[in-house]
């Protein structure tokens, strides 16, 4: 395709139908009955919502693009931004986790042996097991394919080595999707590993202090002598790498989709916040200069979902430019998401600072949304070196 964008098959989204409006309003009802009220607390005490990741499952939400064959809700690549987008309304990094986790659900449904499809999808259906990616380490984020950690085969098993570092929901989920070096330098040389926790040899770092994302811990994974049998790879020897970025394309619009959520849920109350607040004998919303800035708030977030979707109806189709739509669209839905947050937080002077108000928490959970999943820079990179060949 040469990095010219495709109009695919399905074509660019410009409507959604009544399943798709049916999927997106039931998700958005979860969100207001089951996690917008409570997010504030849960980001205050850094509470991991697990039951309500088993609530959102019997929805099929924990599941979105696994087939139907395999337990699946067997929905597309459109239904789940528009199912992450309504969630995040809630609290965005609750919805980005559930987003993980349907990341790894479906590398398994798409990679894996009849046998692991058998042996654990279902209970990654439910959300009765909830698991981890398992990419970066210490030495190596953006440049994943240099990773240290090793798999030595060892007869009918594997011995894996190595610390992983930043890994969302480790310590507190049970299956650890791990890419791991079997041979040589590069990304020829890396193959994945289904670990189940308790496994001898797991271990976990403390949970990371941070800035946001406090439903949700992050911590090391640490792996000293980990044997797991044959049967645990995920696809062929070597694959590990393509799988890893495989399971990205479609996670690069979940967390896209999360930052429109959020922003949309803090443009919302700045709209509600305006009708009430008086400044020199006016309500906010009567001066000119602040409806033109909420203007603009909307006119971006609008334009950034509509990149989302395209790049979604692309992933779909099987587009030759899937990839660097993603990654155009993660790009300016993160980066839109957490200016539209931080204006909103403006819009609402000193209290927007305040915890109770609720802001201030959707601008600490967007922040990093332009950081993981590949970061905004790399997005630069993916775009450049269709354009140039090399970058
Ligand atoms: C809260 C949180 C949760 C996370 N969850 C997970 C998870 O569940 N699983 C997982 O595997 N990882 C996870 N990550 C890791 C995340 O994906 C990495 O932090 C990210 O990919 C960046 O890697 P790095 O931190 O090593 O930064 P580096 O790669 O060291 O980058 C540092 C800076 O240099 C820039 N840079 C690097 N290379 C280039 C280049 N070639 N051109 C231009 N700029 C460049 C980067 O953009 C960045 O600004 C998480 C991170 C955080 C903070």
């Amino acid at each position: 395709m040469d990095g010219k964008l495709a109009i695919s098959a399905t074509g660019p989204q410009f409507a959604l139908n009544e399943e798709q409006s049916a999927v997106r309003d039931m998700a958005r009802a979860f969100a207001e009955e089951k996690i917008a009220p409570h997010a504030i607390r849960w980001d205050a005490e850094k509470h991991f919502p697990v039951e309500v990741f088993r609530e959102a499952a019997a929805l099929g939400m924990a599941s979105i693009y696994v087939r139907e064959d395999n337990g699946g809700s067997g929905l597309s690549r459109l239904d789940a931004a528009l199912i992450f987008e309504a969630l995040a309304t809630g609290c965005p990094s609750t919805s980005a986790y559930l987003s993980i986790h349907n990341m790894v659900a479906s590398m398994i449904d798409r990679f894996g042996t009849d046998a692991q499809r058998r042996d654990v999808l279902p209970a990654l259906v439910e959300a009765k097991l909830l698991s981890s990616y398992c990419l970066t380490e210490p030495s190596c984020g953006s440049d994943a394919a240099a990773l240290r950690s090793s798999a030595r085969r060892d007869g009918g098993d594997f011995i894996l080595n190595g610390v992983k570092q930043f890994i969302s929901g480790a310590g507190a989920t049970d299956l650890y999707l791990v890419m791991a070096r079997t041979g040589a330098a590069g990304a020829a040389g890396i193959s994945s590993f289904l670990i189940e926790k308790g496994t001898k040899g797991l271990s976990f770092g403390a949970n990371e202090r941070k800035m946001g994302w406090h439903t949700q811990p992050t911590r090391q994974v640490i792996m000293e002598d980990v044997r797991v049998p044959a049967a645990n790879l995920l696809g062929e020897e070597g694959s590990g790498f393509k799988i890893a970025m495989t399971g990205l394309d479609g996670g690069r619009l979940n967390i896209g989709a999360c930052s429109l959520g959020g922003a949309q849920a803090a443009l919302d109350k700045a709209c509600a916040y305006m009708q009430e607040r008086q400044a020199f004998g006016k309500r906010l919303e009567e001066f000119q200069a602040l409806q033109f800035r909420l203007a603009d708030m909307d006119i971006a977030l609008e334009a950034a979902r509509t990149l989302l979707w395209r790049a979604a109806a692309a992933l779909d189709a099987a587009d030759p430019a899937a990839t660097k739509l993603c990654a155009m669209a993660k790009k300016m839905a993160t980066d839109t998401g957490f200016e539209v947050a931080n204006q909103a937080l403006q819009l609402h002077g000193g209290y927007g600072y305040l915890a109770d108000y609720g802001i201030e928490k959707i601008v600490r959970d967007l922040r990093v949304h332009q950081i993981l999943e590949g970061t905004n820079e790399i997005m630069r990179l993916i775009v450049a070196r269709s354009l140039i060949g090399h970058a």
